[in-house]
């Protein structure tokens, strides 16, 4: 008997919301997590699938002596220009959707969570998932997070913040939202009871 696919959801949630902590959780509760940040890092770490196409679009200074992405240098050079950002993202966006299709085509189970930080910035995405789930918490929150978590400036957070869809808009695609706002045992009770209201 063939088993049928299992659900697709999208996680998602805005720096410093907590989305990891939630993929954390959901994975310790034994569903499939596929994560897209994992994948764009092993895609630009040394010997990357990204590595060569870099390499000749930015120069071999992109590319640390290990063999992996400098990573502060690219940030540096796409951030405030555009275009090179565009040609950044069409270099690794591709190897990064062909690699979460064929993780999330061997997973098994009722659903498979797609770990998708971008996910409201990319309609690719949206039309893959069968349900998007929101991990959502103030501004605030998100800003002071981040800067413990990073040891960022507000000024750094707030530019990424900057970057990313409003809460607004992320919260407009949300088929479920985990709040976060509480403790971490606040945060895995309110993932236990999404996980069962969906049935999972
Ligand atoms: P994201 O993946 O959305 O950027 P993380 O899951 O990494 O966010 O969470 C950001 C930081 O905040 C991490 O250091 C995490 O441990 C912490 N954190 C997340 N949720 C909570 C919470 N409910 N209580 C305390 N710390 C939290």
């Amino acid at each position: 008997m063939n088993t049928p696919n299992p659900i697709r959801i999208g996680l998602t949630g805005g720096i410093g919301s907590g989305k990891s902590t939630v993929a954390g959780l959901l994975r310790d509760m034994g569903l499939a997590v596929v994560d897209a940040d994992a994948i764009s890092r092993a895609v630009t770490a040394p010997g990357g699938a990204a590595i060569p196409a870099i390499r000749d679009r930015f120069g071999p200074g992109s590319i640390l002596p290990n063999g992996a992405m400098d990573r502060d240098h690219m940030r540096q050079r796409v951030f405030d220009d555009p275009e090179q950002r565009l040609a950044l993202q069409d270099i690794v966006l591709p190897l990064v959707r062909e690699i979460m299709n064929a993780q999330v085509r061997q997973c098994r189970g009722p659903a498979v969570v797609l770990d998708l930080p971008l996910l409201c910035e990319d309609p690719h995405w949206q039309e893959q998932v069968q349900s998007i789930w929101v991990v959502d918490c103030s501004v605030d929150t998100q800003i002071q997070r981040v800067m413990a978590r990073n040891a960022w400036s507000r000024e750094q957070v707030q530019a990424v913040l900057r970057a990313q869809c409003s809460r607004e808009q992320r919260l407009a695609l949300a088929d479920v939202v985990i709040p976060n706002e509480g403790d971490l045992s606040a945060l895995a009770a309110t993932v236990q009871r999404a996980v069962a209201q969906f049935g999972l």
